[in-house]
């Protein structure tokens, strides 16, 4: 993935803020949004799997010439009303612990987007990139894993397979990780997107949380994975199965050490996994 210095952002539009809405409920630590903006008249068009630029107005911190942050798609390209006029957005208020200081700072782009209002106006820039592209061929096989807000493109995918192009004969395998039930964005009680989808034949969502009581602990990946072991090998040794990884960097420890076990050796998983990147069924969108 390209720094992000390098992305082009000569070409910035103005969006509008339609909807804004926590979409984690309210008990949950976490604030993630889902933010809808208006884009008619922009020219801006976007596919599913793509991320865009935002960028904060200032002021700036001192030497600060711009604060730009990415973020992926969350709808699919004809936005949340199917319309072509709205863009969706999955956006975690993020705060962090200044190593030298120890103190708590918010996070400026993610801070700046959750606190809008509908009827404010966002720079915006790209689209970047399609980190993830849904096969051509509806009989592929897609293994969906997210960690948190890496949630956001494989709602655009799930939107778009099955509403858009009306239908998926693959077998579609969500794995989506949080602390709790809780923190699931799109998939709790206060916004269940994904539940419309559980009667379509070829779709399952499995959830992946951290061990009760000890909500910090890591999330059971290896527990989330075993359960359904024995369809995951499976799906990995068909060569019409393609796989999504997307969301905080954190994910890949727990996750390798998961199919390590799937596997049965590491040599096994590094064998696997090679054959996969090296056919083009594997990718990863990690920030
Ligand atoms: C291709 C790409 C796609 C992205 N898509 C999304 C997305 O759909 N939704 C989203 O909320 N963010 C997404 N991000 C992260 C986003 O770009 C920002 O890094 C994030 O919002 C923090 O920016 P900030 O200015 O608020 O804080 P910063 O000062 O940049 O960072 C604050 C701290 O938050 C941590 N952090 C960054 N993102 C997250 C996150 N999502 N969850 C938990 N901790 C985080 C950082 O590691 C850092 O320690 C994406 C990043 C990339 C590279």
């Amino acid at each position: 993935m390209a720094r992000l210095g390098e992305y082009d952002i000569s070409n910035p539009f103005e969006a509008t803020v339609v909807e804004t809405a926590r979409i984690t409920p309210p008990d949950s630590k976490e604030d993630i949004r889902h933010i809808v903006l208006d884009i008619s008249g922009s020219g801006f068009h976007f596919v599913e799997g793509q991320s865009v630029g935002v960028l904060v107005p200032p002021p700036f911190a001192a030497g600060q010439k711009q604060h730009f942050r990415l973020y992926s798609v969350a709808s699919s390209r004809q936005g949340d009303d199917g319309k072509d006029k709205t863009i969706a957005l999955c956006v975690k208020r993020c705060s962090y612990i200044d190593d030298f200081s120890g103190e708590e700072y918010k996070g400026i782009a993610s801070n700046y987007l959750c606190d809008l209002t509908p009827g404010a106006k966002v720079t915006m820039t790209g689209p970047y990139g399609v980190a993830f592209v849904v096969p051509a061929d509806d009989t592929c096989n897609m293994l969906l894993i997210a960690l948190g807000t890496g949630i956001a493109p494989f709602r655009a995918f799930v939107k778009h397979i099955y509403e858009t192009r009306g239908g998926w004969k693959g077998k579609v395998r969500l794995f989506y990780g949080g602390k709790s039930g809780l923190d699931l964005a799109y998939m709790n009680d206060e916004k269940n997107d994904f539940a419309q989808y559980y009667d379509e034949e070829t779709f399952k969502a499995f959830q992946a949380v951290s061990p009760r009581p000890h909500m910090d602990d890591p999330i059971e990946w290896e527990k989330a994975l075993e359960q359904h072991a024995e369809e995951v090998w499976e799906l990995l040794k068909d060569p019409k199965t393609y796989v999504f990884i997307g969301g905080l960097e954190k994910i890949m420890e727990p996750l390798s050490k998961a199919f390590v076990k799937m596997a049965g050796s590491e040599p096994q998983w590094e064998q696997k996994k090679n054959e996969l990147v090296g056919a083009n069924r594997w990718f990863e969108l990690l920030y």
